[in-house]
């Protein structure tokens, strides 16, 4: 499996980090090494003092597709759940600065930490989605799909053009604003609407 994540798909969160607002989807990818799963620990790494929580909804690919039409789009995902896209900042600037590939901050091991799914039909309205991540029990970040940029048939049809996706792929939305540094210590849960769907300690 794969794991493809959109930048900058709320416009409040591109503001915080003075990024432009895309005028197409802009994605990038993370490897497999880079999931955990059943809420297990995420280790702090030594090679950045400033890794970002982004907390994001995660689609997953339920059959293959190339090239899918935006109007069958909808049928390429049954399940939406929540992930946590760690990035660390600081790395990240420096590739912005040089203008060099974003992997090094994105896609090292544990920087896709994802949670359960939920069959999208037990959403009301995928359109006004809401989500939050707590951190040690306090509010950090709070976003709903009303305010996304690109819708997640957009992103499904337009990541189709170039990658074909594949069952069990799992596509990152974007992060609403709030992004923060995490600490040692700290305990990060992830809710939509009110239920809890992912939650990591940081070690
Ligand atoms: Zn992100």
């Amino acid at each position: 499996m794969k794991i493809i994540c959109i930048g900058r798909n709320y416009a409040n969160h591109a503001k915080e980090l003075n990024n432009p607002l895309p005028t197409e989807p802009l994605f990038f990818l993370k490897p497999e090494t880079a999931v955990i799963r059943n809420n297990k620990p995420f280790y702090y790494p030594q090679f950045s003092t400033e890794i970002h929580h982004e907390i994001e909804l995660i689609l997953k690919i339920n059959k293959p597709g190339k090239n899918i039409p935006l109007k069958f789009a909808h049928k390429y995902y049954t399940e939406i759940g929540l992930g946590i896209d760690f990035t660390a900042r600081d790395l990240q600037e420096k590739c912005k600065l040089n203008a060099t590939p974003w992997e090094i901050a994105k896609a090292f091991d544990g920087a896709a930490p994802i949670g359960k799914f939920i069959d999208k039909s037990e959403l009301q309205n995928l359109n006004t989605i809401q989500f939050h991540l707590n951190i040690n029990g306090n509010t950090i970040q709070k976003g709903n799909t009303a305010d996304l940029i690109f819708s997640f048939d957009i992103i499904i049809a337009h990541i189709s053009k170039y990658i074909t996706l594949k069952t069990g792929d799992i596509i990152f939305t974007g992060t609403p604003a709030g992004v923060g540094p995490i600490k040692i210590g700290d305990l990060l849960e992830g809710f939509i609407e009110d239920v809890k769907m992912i939650e990591v300690a940081i070690r």
